[in-house]
């Protein structure tokens, strides 16, 4: 594996906040893919992308799950943008303790967006018809032994997640699959 180049895609969704017009289509959407079963039902609640919706101060940014903090920042962040004033965190994409955003409203447990696991195109880029999302894709290779990296980290979090030894019966099966 060392020093071997690795090939991976990285998906960027560009904001122009300019475009956004606050309709939600993004939240809606994110929600009903992500319901059990699919599209059985839609909550923005639920949504893993959230638009900051000011309409009187004509504010409206969209701004996408990140990861889950166990605990919140002891400092604060406040943004004034071309004389508005964003509420504190606005911009801040963690799971935190410190606000109800990007968690599940029923069992509290952290959202956190997937770009759309499946598809070819995110749903939220899909449904905003002012192109205020847009996806761009580009290729970089990566040392082997990064990609490494990421493998244990990816395989890591699914034993955290299912148990070592479910994952490890899921690889020897699949494993014994592509051999037929
Ligand atoms: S769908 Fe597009 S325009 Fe509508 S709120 Fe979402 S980002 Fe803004
Ligand atoms: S990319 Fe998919 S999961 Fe992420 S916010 Fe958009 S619709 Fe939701």
């Amino acid at each position: 594996m060392t020093g071997a180049k690795k090939k991976k895609i990285i998906k960027t969704i560009k904001i122009d906040a300019d475009k956004c017009n606050g309709c939600r289509a993004c939240e809606l959407i994110c929600s009903a893919f992500h319901a059990a079963p699919k599209y059985s039902s839609n909550n923005p609640a639920r949504a893993r992308i959230r638009v900051i919706n000011e309409p009187l101060k004509d504010i409206y940014i969209p701004v996408y799950a990140g990861d889950y903090t166990p605990a919140e920042c002891a400092g604060r962040d406040k943004y004034t943008i071309d004389g508005k004033e964003y509420e504190e965190c606005a911009f801040c994409r963690a799971s935190c303790p410190s606000r109800e955003d990007f968690k599940e409203p029923d069992s509290g447990l952290p959202l956190k967006c997937d770009m759309c696991e499946g598809e070819e195109e995110p749903l939220c880029v899909k449904w905003c018809i002012t192109d205020a999302l847009v996806l761009e894709e580009r290729e970089e290779e990566v040392e082997g032994e990064e990609a490494q990296e990421e493998l244990e980290i990816g395989v890591k979090s699914l034993a955290k997640k299912y148990g070592l030894q479910n994952v490890a019966e899921v690889v020897a099966r699949m494993a014994m699959s592509n051999k037929d």
